[in-house]
């Protein structure tokens, strides 16, 4: 598992369900978070925040989100210069975080 951490240029390697960035868009990661059990990290790519409360669909922990930006699975990122192009496919995991409430 790569290591994201905060300041680090990181590339999406799949769109999001719901159009909130794309496959190949690359971002500063400005913040990783551990919030739930799992040893996934949530990261926050600086896009405004649409809801409220985020849910791990593997854990089923719920996180009050009071941050003003959304946060996304780690699974979706990779850090640019750690990245084989070539290599996406093998490395896509499932997203399980979602949000589940809307301000
Ligand atoms: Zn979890």
């Amino acid at each position: 598992m790569s290591d994201i951490t905060v300041g680090m240029e990181i590339v999406a390697i799949k769109s999001h369900k719901k159009n909130y960035f794309k496959r190949y868009d690359t971002f500063p990661a400005r913040g990783v978070e551990s919030l739930c059990s799992c040893p996934k990290k949530w990261i926050n790519i600086g896009i405004a925040q649409t809801c409220n409360t985020l849910k791990c669909k593997k854990c089923g922990t719920k996180h009050r989100n009071d941050t003003g930006f959304m946060w996304f699975s780690e699974s979706y990122f990779r850090p640019i210069d750690d990245i084989d192009i070539s290599d996406v496919d093998s490395v896509l995991q499932e997203d399980f975080f979602e949000f589940i409430e809307r301000t």
